[in-house]
């Protein structure tokens, strides 16, 4: 434990720090959340609003590498590795690699499976402390298949479900569209994830969880953190770009899929990447939906919100600085429109976010193994917005000396 004075500092105020933020006030610390930008314009910002407790599957499985060749051959593929960024991405490729061993699958499963069993227990909480729950709605989602060919296709997927107890239902297509109307009678199968919910708006909820860590005596500073003090092998404060420094008797590093650029200031690399994702948001879509659909054969989801309908997925590989290439959100709404005819898209707007994404699909929750007095969350990928409440309760505990109620070896960030 270090002694040092001064608050805890969290930097990053996504979704993942901003939440981390709030729990540790609530407990009776005194924390500073920093981010260089408002709370909430980062990935969290334009996720697809899933609680997603189903799909914990390591992207590193076979099925996977078996589509790998023709998707990265199909410039509309749901993976596109940006050609010039191949040799920086090949070292964590290497990892991804080492993360698709049969033994290795299953301990990540496992892993995933145990915070996803966690969610809405963790959820539940969160929202109930700061008054959001109806920001939450209670519908599922929906999975399509054309046809009994790909719902076979993606059995996998169904029987780590029943591994791992997580409900499900196996409707037909005209069950499917007596839950959703506007889907196509293409659809022949359907599985409904009834405890996959949604969140109305994921960035006005962090803006929400901000605004009531305030209100508890939380402190935001706004600033970009260049570099972080060492007293005696911990890190005790952090220094902004600005030159203001900000003195702290703990560090949270949540700066999502720049983690990895500020840990290589403290010699722990992590083999962070990120998956660059896509969205439309469609302001008058022309049609009502209630729960979400996704189509795994297609590798598109959509949404509905509070500011109509959102459609996305996809995932590039062309690291932080590269600029965004809208057309990956064309082909999804594109395939969007296949499965809701009568959706519409004349006022809309398109966003592109960076998942933090590790080679082995679990997060990095736990204290740096190089210095004390500093720890890391990231690394949540696809399911940052799923996993949010779960790693502060976890993170809490450690970070006030409660023993976590599940082992946090897997997530530890020494495993590479
Ligand atoms: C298209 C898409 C769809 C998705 N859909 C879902 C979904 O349905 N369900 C789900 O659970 N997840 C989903 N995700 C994933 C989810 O959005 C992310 O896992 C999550 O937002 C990560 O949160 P974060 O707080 O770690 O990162 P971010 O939200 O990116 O926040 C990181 C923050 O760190 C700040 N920062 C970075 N560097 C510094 C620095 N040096 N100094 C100060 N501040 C810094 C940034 O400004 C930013 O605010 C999706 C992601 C995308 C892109």
């Amino acid at each position: 434990m270090n002694h040092s004075k001064g608050p805890i500092a969290v930097v990053g105020a996504g979704i993942i720090g901003t939440t981390l933020a709030f729990e540790l006030q609530r407990r009776g610390e005194s924390v500073v959340l920093v981010d260089r930008d408002a709370p909430g314009k980062g990935a969290s910002y334009g996720n697809m609003a899933s609680i997603a407790v189903t799909e914990f599957l390591p992207a590193s499985r076979p099925a996977v590498w078996a589509q790998m060749p023709k998707w990265l051959l199909d410039p509309e593929g749901p993976v596109r590795i940006r050609p010039g960024y191949l040799p920086r991405l090949l070292p964590w490729f290497l990892r991804f690699l080492a993360a698709s061993r049969p033994s290795k699958l299953r301990e990540l499963e496992a892993a995933g499976a145990v915070l996803c069993q966690r969610v809405h227990e963790d959820l539940d909480a969160l929202l109930r402390h700061t008054g959001l729950s109806h920001m939450l709605s209670v519908e599922g989602c929906l999975s399509l298949y054309r046809d009994d060919a790909e719902y076979r296709a993606d059995r996998e997927h169904i029987e780590l479900l029943e591994r791992f107890g997580f409900r499900h239902e196996v409707l037909d297509g005209n069950a499917a569209r007596a839950l959703e109307p506007a889907l196509t009678r293409e659809i022949g199968r359907a599985v409904l994830f009834p405890d996959n919910r949604s969140i109305s708006d994921p960035y006005r909820f962090v803006t929400a969880i901000a605004e009531r860590f305030l209100a508890l005596g939380g402190t935001i500073e706004r600033g970009e953190v260049a570099d972080f003090e060492d007293r005696d092998g911990a890190v005790s404060a952090l220094r902004l770009k600005d030159g203001r420094r900000i003195a702290a008797s703990r560090t949270v590093i949540a700066a999502g899929a720049y983690t990895a650029r500020l840990s290589r200031l403290l010699d722990e690399p992590i083999p962070l990447e990120t998956e660059r994702g896509y969205h439309t948001q469609i302001m008058a879509p022309g049609i009502a939906m209630r729960h979400s659909i996704i189509w795994p054969a297609r590798a598109f989801m959509v949404t509905p919100t509070a500011g109509g309908i959102r459609v996305g997925g996809t995932v590039e590989m062309a690291g932080l600085d590269a600029a965004p290439d809208y057309r990956r959100a064309r082909v999804l709404l594109k395939r969007a429109q296949e499965a809701l005819p009568q959706l519409q898209a004349g006022e809309a707007s398109e966003w592109m976010g960076h998942r933090p994404a590790l080679p082995d699909t679990v997060p990095v929750m736990g204290p740096s193994a190089k210095r004390r007095a500093l720890y890391y969350a990231t690394g949540h990928g696809h399911l940052g917005l799923t996993y949010a409440a779960t790693n502060a309760r976890l993170m809490a505990d450690l970070l006030t000396g409660i023993e976590p109620p599940i082992d946090l070896t897997p997530y530890r960030v020494d495993r590479f």
